[in-house]
């Protein structure tokens, strides 16, 4: 029986609220999102044609502070993902303490199957469609899934025209030239990096004893497999959406990358020779990737990778959540009684917005600090959060995702106590 993405959403937050006592106010407000904006964005294309494309953003809740979270574009968005990914966003930015709710939108498109300019004029008339609801104050945006630096400069370029005044606060992760942070192109990986690095420790997991296969060669997922390996990691497969290749020996990232970014796919690598110092690697089939035997799975795509259909197939010892929602609540069930950690979405993803947050303070003082400086600034923040759910696992003998939910959800009521 499938779910929707939504309602399994709720699954982990119905789960939390046995073990956490919280006001009825806060439980029954959550159950909703705030206000849900489906918007129609006409692009005119290259050819003189007009296309129309469906649009989404959704506040889910602003109790700590403005709507926060990303844009997605992808041909399989629609409202019950782009408020799945909102609620996610609340009680991310609630584990990392940051002063915002939980908002995301979204276009349903295929940004490659556009060119370079009516990709520009569908992410203005985006913010267009929108203005009314966002802001430096009220709902500040962000890249997501196949959207990038490029897509946020032109989105904040078009609100400033419309409000007729500066507003780089309005959108995160923007080029360095226009009002970017440094560090946040790589801050997801990186913390996600932190998280790892805190937890492996604690079940004595070694670098170089540490098989891992990450399942996506995106932003993250190909920074992540980068980080893993420089710190010693064996790093043994990697997959895109066509497919992804295996080596026992572990796989040379680097060079992966770089093949990846001529041919758009990490399938194509099969052949080069210096992927793999064993030369043994193999083409495989992204289901083959997640049951590998593997000590770290790091599923870093799209939701729905794990579900009750491919649980028992799990052999990885920790699964890092990297993209959002790759592992179901059912999936969930499975993989504790087979004793395999999850860590959850919404503390190993949650660099991002940790440094989107920084930039957002950044825009706002017109003072721009040191790669250092904001470096120290997500470690502390990751590790620190990290420990304390952590502790809040073995302190209710929960897993770490109901621990991380359990954790926010305090914070979240301790807020909401001030709206009723
Ligand atoms: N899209 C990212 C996420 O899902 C980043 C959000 C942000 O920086 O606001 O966490």
């Amino acid at each position: 029986m499938s779910n929707s993405l939504f309602a399994d959403a709720n699954i982990r937050l119905e789960r939390a609220l046995k073990y956490v006592q919280i006001s009825s106010y806060t439980e029954e407000k959550l159950k909703y999102p705030k206000s849900s904006l489906a918007v129609s964005v006409p692009v005119r294309m290259d050819d003189g044609s007009l296309k129309v494309y469906q649009g989404y953003r959704v506040m889910y809740n602003d109790s700590r502070g403005p709507g926060k979270g990303g844009v997605r574009y992808h041909p399989a968005v629609n409202l019950d993902e782009v408020q799945s990914l909102a609620f996610w966003m609340m009680f991310k930015c609630a584990v990392l303490n940051l002063p915002f709710g939980g908002a995301k939108g979204g276009i349903q498109v295929n940004p490659r199957e556009l060119s370079k300019g009516e990709l520009e004029r569908l992410s203005k008339n985006y913010i267009s469609a929108i203005a009314d609801y966002i802001g430096i104050d009220r709902d500040i945006l962000a890249p997501d899934v196949y959207t990038n630096e490029m897509i946020m400069g032109w989105m904040v370029e078009e609100y400033s025209n419309i409000t007729r005044k500066q507003s780089l606060g309005v959108v995160t992760g923007k080029p360095l030239t226009m009002g970017g942070s440094e560090g946040r192109s790589t801050a997801t990986a990186t913390g996600a990096f932190h998280v790892i690095q805190t937890i492996l420790p604690k079940f004595e997991q070694k670098p170089a004893d540490t098989t891992v296969a990450v399942q996506g060669f995106g932003n993250a997922g190909a920074q992540i497999a980068h980080l893993l390996y420089e710190a010693g990691y064996k790093v043994v497969a990697v997959s895109d959406s066509q497919g992804g290749i295996y080596c026992q020996g572990g796989l040379d990232i680097p060079s992966i990358r770089e093949y990846k970014n001529s041919t758009r796919t990490v399938k194509d690598v099969y052949c080069q020779e210096t992927v793999c110092d064993l030369r043994e690697n193999d083409v495989i089939s992204n289901q083959e990737l997640l049951s590998l035997d593997v000590d770290v799975l790091i599923p870093a795509a799209l939701e729905n990778q794990i579900t009750e259909e491919n649980a028992e197939d799990i052999k990885a010892k920790f699964i890092f959540e990297v993209a959002n929602g790759p592992v179901t609540s059912s999936a969930d069930l499975i993989l504790e009684e087979k004793g395999i950690r999850v860590i959850p979405d919404i503390l190993v993803n949650a660099g991002g917005v940790t440094v989107s947050h920084l930039e957002w303070v950044q825009n706002r003082n017109g003072m721009y600090w040191e790669l250092d400086k904001v470096q120290d600034k997500l470690k502390n923040a990751m590790v620190k959060e990290t420990e304390i759910i952590w502790k809040v696992a073995r302190e209710y003998d929960v897993s770490m995702r109901t621990a991380a939910y359990i954790h926010s959800l305090k914070r979240l009521d301790d807020a909401m106590a001030f709206d009723r």
